[in-house]
């Protein structure tokens, strides 16, 4: 007779944990008896090699013997190895494994392919030689790729420590094994039912079952007589094959592999990330047909593409059979927060085109998985780009709220609605456990509406993505009672059934998918920042350039042709450095001498291109034609008129100035600096010819009693103080000068706080820094005047803002301008510190604005809520506004993105100082622009927008010869209305020399436009922002379709209009 025990829960959990414990009792234990056999490989050869080198150069390297429990390094370098195999021969029939462990990254070649990646740290060691060994496999040669980093790049002691440049990386294995498939699968069973009885809840009948089972098991299984392997596994058997009920929640599991596209390493180690970790799951879906991967951002299948062509026909081989997924529709898992419209719908553009062209897919899911925060403005982008929905689970790292939905609808400002879902395990990064899987359902917040949900499996950040173990986990759990169904599928299966079955019953979410975390990151690495929205601009500026002298030149003939491949170069440079860690600032330093060197390319190619379609367009054709003249034009690449100050080039007043412009200097003025101010007046999308006979009503410095200096228009006037502070700032011409700033506290104070997060130190600012607000106050060099009048008048002064930092800036009011400029240096050495500057104004109101993509959203200026308070720092655009009704205070800015406004002030973030994972972010010198505009009325009526592209984008000056009969002025484009903005022009994707047109309802309500052109076109048509007809878009409110120079359209707010104009 058996003796019954009545079991102990504990002892028997751990017993059934010893048993396949990779740890303990290992010589005695199921783990312990997966590779029976082994043999060391027959020889290892070794290169260093000179850098990350290609097959075909790297088997020519100078191979030398190495041994395993040799170290290999320093960081980054690469090492080759030749590596020998011979397989015992009496191991015919058995599954042969060829463990490989340098303890970093590798990638197996065999015959010239990519075949597999291995890392040491996810005990990904092994690759399949042989699922059983026949006569003519016992002998192989294989290459191993070295790469002396592991999966999270190179840093010391914790995982976003700054990189350390020497560390090695030691080869601790390198044998062939046989490995037991019947051992392994028993180990599977036993950790199944272990997990079960671990993880049901305690009342649960179905945790017990699973307890006594695994028990069972283990009593059945004698290591002498293998038959009691199928005895255990029946006993398994029998208990998993019980299966759920009808009701039973479903687990749509889809392999994913996260990489970011530059993060704890350089961009071109992603591009061998990305070979390993496909390889890997390549070789998996060989083996499981119904295993699905997902996989997004087209910049990381191009680069594939480009350097492992073998690997990537396997992909589309796999993407046919479904196996292999594009998802996400865009070029890189951009930043959600920072990127300007235009760079949204670009990502689109580039990434759809993409999974277009090379797999004749296009993605109905925007996926990002892994970003900080997401603008208001995605719905209507996304579904602009044939996206309808929408895939995260960020928002699961809040620090204060739970969001209340895992699936749902998402809608933007412009109302548009998008089918949202967060995985709700809370994270891309699943390994197929009960425990996992259990956590997913009962964290899932929209129970009773839908019973389903995304799980997303593999190991990510790094790459790598999913295993044979996982999908061996999950493959025993597609149903078993007591466990939600999981069944492997696709976005597309999951959002269908979900549409389907769910849609009408799913609650809605409007506005922004604030993260209630990393909100440092709208500011750390400002330079990035800064390149990143002049680089938006410089584009901007070419593809409307390039555009009129390519329509110019098609009438003229001319040699001038559209830089099509330039521009979806320089895009895409600018694009990749969107990517969520870039950005944001949260890379480590190597990253960022990548992204700057891109911008730079950016700025220089651009500065040319502008340039050589600035001459094509108004230039002389034959430059030394005798009759041409030199003559200083200015260009305006904004839709509307602008009238500014602006400085000429320096030989502009010289001889070579042509006669009819040789007029009388009045109202021109030297500044300080020695450059020439001249007063313009520029049209919509146009250009002028400078005459000095504009003259604006004078500006004028002066001083006040007590070391005040007062700056004055005849729009405004400001009293600035001995330290910089804006003590006053009135707009003329109101019955009384009311006061912007608050009476109490000047405006322009600097603010300094200590900035010390809890761990994520680039990326987060704590809610309690503001308990720690310093003004700086003390004074390097007193204000004083710099320039008179009467085109522009300024003020200079210096502070010192710590031990080693120095702030020098210039406050400038133009003539007729009705905003203070501050151009500000800053010399920045702080540790820990974080910079803002502060407005506090004398505006009554529970909410400020910011401007977001294509539009602008309200959020409060208080602390109700704890939702309201965790958005202590938030992410805006080109200005934010505090307004009560018919006044108001806006301050613009040209390149940061981070504010907190509290009651009446408004603050802009300037400079943080994080020192992990890039020791030197930030330090250095700055040199960044913003402004202070009050207001009467509304922010919309007083312009505040155009003032705020305004100041983002100069007017373009150029020096060049033109023929005599050139108009002195002429607009290419303008718009009835200032509500609605003409953002892009530029020539259509596809070559057919088609002209695009994107605007936007600035304003937030309704609008009819007429948009007039300069030259005749043959048709227009709505289409959307990839450039493509799509018969779900309203063309109603459209006269399109007829030929003319002007057409009407009427533009709900916020909607953005692509047009397509036939020349
Ligand atoms: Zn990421």
């Amino acid at each position: 007779m058996d003796h019954v025990v009545m079991k102990h829960k504990r002892t028997t959990l751990e017993r059934a944990e010893k048993f396949i414990s990779p740890l303990y009792f290992t010589d005695i234990n199921l783990y312990g008896r997966v590779y029976p056999k082994c043999s060391p490989v027959t020889s290892i050869q070794h290169y260093a090699a000179p850098g990350r080198i290609p097959y075909e150069k790297a088997v020519k390297g100078d191979y030398s013997p190495a041994q395993v429990g040799q170290s290999f390094g320093p960081s980054w370098s690469t090492h080759w190895f030749c590596v020998e195999i011979d397989v015992p021969s009496d191991w015919m029939g058995e599954e042969v494994r060829l463990r490989w462990n340098s303890n970093s990254e590798a990638l197996i070649w065999i015959n010239g392919q990519p075949i597999q990646g291995f890392s040491g740290e996810n005990n990904r060691t092994d690759f399949i030689l042989t699922e059983s060994l026949k006569d003519n496999e016992s002998h192989k040669t294989v290459y191993i790729e070295m790469a002396c980093n592991g999966l999270f790049g190179a840093g010391d002691n914790g995982m976003i420590n700054p990189p350390n440049p020497n560390r090695t990386f030691t080869l601790s294995k390198a044998e062939v094994a046989v490995f037991d498939r019947a051992v392994y699968n028993l180990i599977r069973e036993v950790e199944l039912l272990h997990d079960m009885a671990q993880h049901l809840p305690e009342g649960s009948e179905r945790g017990y079952q699973a307890l006594y089972t695994v028990n069972q098991m283990i009593n059945a299984i004698n290591f002498e007589d293998r038959s009691t392997f199928e005895k255990a596994h029946m006993i398994a058997q029998k208990f998993l094959s019980q299966k759920n009920g009808d009701s039973q929640h479903v687990i749509h599991a889809m392999g994913h592999c996260h990489i970011d596209t530059a993060w704890l390493w350089p961009y071109a180690e992603t591009i061998r990330k990305c070979a390993r970790s496909w390889s890997i799951s390549i070789r998996l879906m060989e083996k499981y047909k119904d295993f699905t991967f997902t996989c997004s951002q087209a910049q990381q299948y191009e680069w594939v593409k480009q350097h492992y062509p073998s690997l990537f026909e396997e992909i589309k081989k796999f993407v046919k059979r479904g196996q292999f997924i594009p998802v996400g529709g865009s070029w890189v898992e951009m930043d959600g927060n920072i990127p300007s419209g235009e760079a949204f719908i670009r990502q689109f553009l580039f990434g759809q085109r993409f999974f277009q062209q090379e797999f004749g897919v296009t993605c109905k899911e925007f996926w990002l998985p892994d970003t900080f925060g997401y603008s208001a403005q995605l719905p209507q982008i996304m579904r602009q780009c044939g996206i309808t929905r929408f895939l995260t689970q960020k928002l699961s790292w809040n620090l204060v709220n739970k969001f209340p939905h895992h699936t749902f609808w998402w809608q933007g400002i412009d109302g548009s609605k998008v089918l949202a879902h967060f995985p709700p395990g809370d994270s891309y990064e699943m390994k197929g456990f009960v425990k996992e899987v259990l956590y997913t359902v009962e964290n899932f917040r929209d129970k009773g509406r839908s019973g389903k949900s995304a799980y997303l499996f593999g190991f990510g950040d790094g790459g790598h993505g999913p295993s044979e173990d996982m999908l061996e986990r999950l493959k025993r759990m597609k149903d078993v009672d007591g466990l939600a169904r999981v069944r492997m599928s696709s976005p597309d299966e999951f959002f269908s059934k979900v549409e389907m079955e769910d849609g009408h019953k799913l609650c809605r979410w409007a506005g922004e998918l604030y993260l209630e975390l990393h909100n440092g990151t709208y500011t750390t690495h400002a330079k990035v920042k800064q390149n990143n929205r002049n680089s938006e601009f410089l584009l901007h500026n070419v593809e409307f350039y390039a555009t009129m002298a390519a329509l110019k030149m098609t009438a003229n003939q001319n040699e001038y042709k559209y830089p099509a491949a330039e521009l979806s170069r320089l895009w895409k440079l600018l694009l990749l450095n969107q990517f969520h860690d870039v950005l944001p600032g949260s890379s480590i330093g190597m990253v960022y001498e990548d992204a700057h060197a891109y911008y730079k390319d950016i700025r220089e190619s651009a500065g040319r291109l502008i340039s050589e379609a600035q001459n094509a367009l108004i230039g002389s054709l034959e430059e030394k034609a005798a009759d041409a003249e030199t003559v200083t034009s200015v260009f305006n690449s904004l839709g509307w008129e602008r009238v500014e100050v602006v400085c000429v080039p320096e030989s502009e007043n010289s001889t070579d100035m042509p006669p009819q412009n040789k007029r009388k200097k009045k109202g021109t003025q030297v500044d300080s600096e020695g450059n020439s101010l001249a007063f313009v007046r520029v049209p919509s999308y146009g250009y002028q010819i400078i005459s000095l006979e504009n003259i604006p009503a004078p500006v004028t410095a002066s001083i006040l009693e007590g070391d005040l200096i007062k700056l004055e228009n005849n729009k405004v006037m400001a009293v600035i103080d001995k330290i910089g502070r804006v003590i006053q700032m009135s707009i003329k011409g109101q019955d009384r000068y009311r006061n912007a700033v608050c009476s109490k506290n000047p405006a322009n104070q600097f603010v300094i706080y200590d900035d010390i997060p809890l761990y994520w130190d680039a990326w987060d600012v704590m809610d309690y820094h503001l308990e720690t607000r310093k003004p700086v106050t003390d004074l390097l060099e007193p204000v004083r005047i710099l320039d008179k009048g009467p085109l522009r008048a300024s003020v200079k002064f210096s502070l010192k803002i710590g031990k080693d930092s120095t702030l020098h800036q210039i406050i400038i009011l133009d003539a007729e301008s009705p905003c203070l400029h501050f151009e500000t240096q800053v010399s920045w050495h702080e540790n820990h510190k974080f910079l803002k500057v502060e407005f506090p104004t004398s505006v009554h109101t529970f909410e400020a604005t910011y401007e977001i993509q294509y539009g602008h959203l309200k959020r409060p200026n208080h602390y109700n809520t704890s939702w309201d308070s965790a958005r202590f720092e938030v992410c805006g655009h080109k200005w934010a506004d505090l307004s009560e009704c018919g006044y108001g205070v806006a301050v613009l800015n040209d390149c940061k993105y981070g504010y907190s406004a509290i009651d009446n002030i408004l603050r802009l973030s300037l400079l943080r100082s994080p020192k992990t994972p890039d020791a030197d972010a930030d330090m250095g010198e700055h040199s960044f622009r913003y402004a202070l505009m009050p207001h009467l009325g509304s922010y919309q009526e007083a312009g505040v927008i155009q003032e705020a592209y305004n100041f983002n984008c100069p007017l373009s000056l150029c020096k060049m010869k033109v023929m005599p009969a050139l108009l002195d002025t002429s607009s290419y484009f303008s718009l009835s209305t200032r509500q609605v903005v003409l953002e892009t022009v530029k020539m259509s994707e596809d070559g057919q020399g088609d002209l695009i047109l994107r605007m936007y309802e600035a304003f937030g309500g309704q609008e009819q436009a007429t948009l007039t052109t300069s030259f005749d076109f043959k048709q227009v048509v709505r289409c959307n922002s990839l450039e493509e007809n799509d018969p779900t878009l309203e063309s109603d409110s459209l006269n399109l379709g007829t030929a003319g120079r002007s057409v009407t359209c009427t533009l709900c707010p916020f909607q953005i209009l692509t047009l397509r104009i036939t020349i």
